[in-house]
């Protein structure tokens, strides 16, 4: 059976829950091989074992010494030395670009903001700002497919995760952007915005730089706090919320928009998750025409009850 490549998301020397999705929809297609850049750690490749994958191959933490371009260099030398299916890869802001480098050294075709991918490789995708659902298929050279995290449902199956060392010669080209430094992202003790499974947003219908309403009913669920375009932009909420085309794309279980009014750029970012409830003053919001369930009113008087009677349960 040819091997399916998953680029590794980890961070501390953990597995990212986006990285036990690929693997499950890896094995759909093939023999599922990890792909882990920097040093794995013993815990992680237990995880990757746990989610099916048969290899392991740990690239050197150099690599990480640049932006993005020598894991794609990685991932088109492995592809080709290994004859691989198809390269999957996290629909991140990182995994995106990671995602066409590769496609472009394979010569082949990528397909992003991918939500299911069955065994033959046809891949479900949201595409004009999430307002459609297309299948594709990439038709020359190795698929290169970024899926979003939380778009496929994790499934636990043994694998023997073989380690191997590997490496590839990093170009000149890719040495010209190196990191000089990382700074951790403060999020508190809420899960991060695009792996949780119930994201709370809140937009400028919260009104003011205080978005303890929105935090509270966030705390509640125990969910991700999330913020419109509108909201950031007016300093109320840090940047890296940001949910949309020019922020994350998420696609959870629950999305919660409190105050936002659902404009193509902001759905772009979140119209994938599977329910959707609104909270707006204003019954002719677009955001009502894509939500589940929806309450018309003040978002300060129907938020903290909503979060009173969750706290109760
Ligand atoms: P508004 O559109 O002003 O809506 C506020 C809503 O709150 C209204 O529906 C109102 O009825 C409701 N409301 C007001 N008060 C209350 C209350 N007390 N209780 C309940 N409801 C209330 N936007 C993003 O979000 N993410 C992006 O990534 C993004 N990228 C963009 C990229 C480009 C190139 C461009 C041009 C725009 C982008 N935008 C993005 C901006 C986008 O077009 C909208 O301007 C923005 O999403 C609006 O944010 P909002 O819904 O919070 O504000």
């Amino acid at each position: 059976m040819a091997e399916v490549l998953v680029l590794v998301d980890h961070v501390d020397g953990e597995v990212k829950k986006v990285t036990t999705e690929l693997l499950t929809a890896a094995r759909r297609i093939g023999e599922p091989a990890a792909v882990w850049v920097g040093d794995a750690t013993e815990q992680g490749k237990a995880k990757l074992a746990e989610f099916g994958a048969e290899k392991v191959y740990v690239a050197p933490a150099e690599l990480n010494d640049y932006v993005v371009a020598p894991k794609a260099e990685l991932l088109a030398h492995l592809a080709g030395e290994k004859s691989a299916a198809a390269v999957l890869v996290s629909a991140t802001t990182e995994g995106k670009e990671v995602a066409g480098r590769t496609a472009v050294k394979l010569g082949s075709g990528v397909l992003t903001d991918v939500v299911d991918v069955s065994a033959d490789l046809v891949a479900e995708h949201s595409v004009f700002g999430g307002a459609t659902l297309t299948h594709a298929k990439v038709r020359t050279g190795t698929p290169v497919i970024a899926v979003r995290p939380n778009a496929v449902a994790a499934e636990a199956a043994q694998g023997a995760a073989a380690e191997e060392q590997v490496s590839v010669e990093v170009s000149d080209a890719a040495k010209t952007a190196k990191v000089v430094e990382r700074v951790k992202q403060e999020q508190g003790d809420r899960p991060e915005l695009t792996e949780a499974g119930i994201v709370v947003s809140g937009g400028r219908g919260v009104g003011s730089d205080d978005f303890s309403t929105v935090e509270a009913l966030a705390d509640s669920l125990g969910a991700a706090v999330g913020a419109s375009r509108a909201a950031v932009d007016s300093g109320w909420y840090p940047n890296q919320f940001q949910v949309g085309q020019t922020g994350k794309t998420v696609s959870p279980n629950l999305y919660v928009a409190l105050g936002i009014s659902g404009a193509i750029q902001h759905r772009a970012g979140m119209q994938t998750a599977k329910t959707i409830v609104a909270v707006n003053k204003d019954p002719e919001a677009p955001i009502l025409e894509i939500s589940d369930f929806a309450v018309i009113g003040d978002l300060h008087k129907v938020a903290p009850q909503l979060t009173e009677e969750i706290n109760k349960r």
